[in-house]
């Protein structure tokens, strides 16, 4: 077929002999396209709806009808959450229909300063953040993706973490490239549910991930904005003791800082 999808698995047995095994997946990819774009027209139609009754909600002066004040105020929480839902899908479908990224510098020094600022505003002075770059080395990519994407896990890491806790965000060298990672010393992540947290909505405890402001699609985003620049998410994480995002840039994807030359 014309605009046909194959699945490949080309297996190799003794003496020079191989197998080619091929699976039409047209009617599958179709699906999921049709998944994809459902996702994504819906996000978009819910959009003005949403802004309307967050800007009318905001006009309301809970003074007016002060027994009404705390309903407002749930009303304006849940519209927001509902808002950053929806944005949320919109940044997802945005980047699976991607092939290609804008391949531009990224000054790392200048983004771990706003990774720090983005983590005292949200900790508030309940934990103790340090951040250690060591690498001496800026990124190859979309800046707006890539800020995205390091600004989640800080994120979950104050919102995983109770008061007390400590957050270290490290930018540091590692073999065939480096490493950006976040530690927490939060509540941790039982080993059952690791391999599935980057899916849409997957969550370890929905009660606590809801208190926390999420949106249960952060991961998901990070994981692609990753791929789409070949680099690799890993976690390590134990409950009690916390847990260590980290993401795993290869060489290509690495500037020496000032000047345009690859590492
Ligand atoms: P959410 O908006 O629910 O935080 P994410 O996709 O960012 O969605 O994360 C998925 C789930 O992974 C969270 O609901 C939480 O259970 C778990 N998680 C993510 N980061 C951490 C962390 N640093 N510590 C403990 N659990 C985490």
């Amino acid at each position: 077929r014309p605009d046909g999808h194959l699945n490949a698995t080309l297996l190799a047995f003794g003496r020079g002999q191989r197998l080619l095994i091929a699976r039409d997946i047209s009617d599958l990819a179709r699906l999921e396209q049709v998944r994809r774009d459902f996702v994504a027209n819906v996000s978009h139609e819910l959009r003005t709806p949403l802004t309307v009754i967050h800007g009318y909600l905001e006009l309301l002066d809970p003074e007016d009808v002060p027994e009404l004040a705390p309903v407002l105020g749930e009303m304006r929480t849940q519209s927001k959450r509902m808002g950053q839902i929806v944005e949320d899908l919109l940044t997802l479908s945005r980047l699976e229909t991607q092939e290609r990224i804008t391949e531009e510098r990224v000054p790392m020094a200048p983004l771990l300063a706003t990774l720090r600022k983005e983590a005292e505003a949200l900790s508030q002075g309940r934990h103790r953040i340090s951040v250690e770059s060591t690498a001496a080395a800026d990124l190859l990519g979309s800046p707006k993706e890539l800020h995205s994407a390091l600004s989640n896990l800080v994120s979950n890491a104050v919102r995983y973490t109770p008061t007390g806790g400590e957050i270290s965000i490290r930018w540091r060298r590692e073999p065939g490239g480096a490493v950006y990672s976040v530690a927490d010393t939060g509540y941790g992540i039982p080993a059952a549910h690791l391999a599935r947290l980057t899916e849409r909505f997957y969550r370890v405890s929905s009660s606590r991930s809801r208190e926390s402001g999420g949106t249960g699609l952060g991961l998901s985003i990070v994981k692609h904005v990753l791929n789409l620049h070949q680099a690799r998410l890993t976690i390590d994480s134990a409950p009690g003791r916390g847990s260590t995002f980290a993401c795993h840039f290869g060489s290509e994807r690495l500037l020496e800082p000032g000047n345009g030359e690859e590492i």
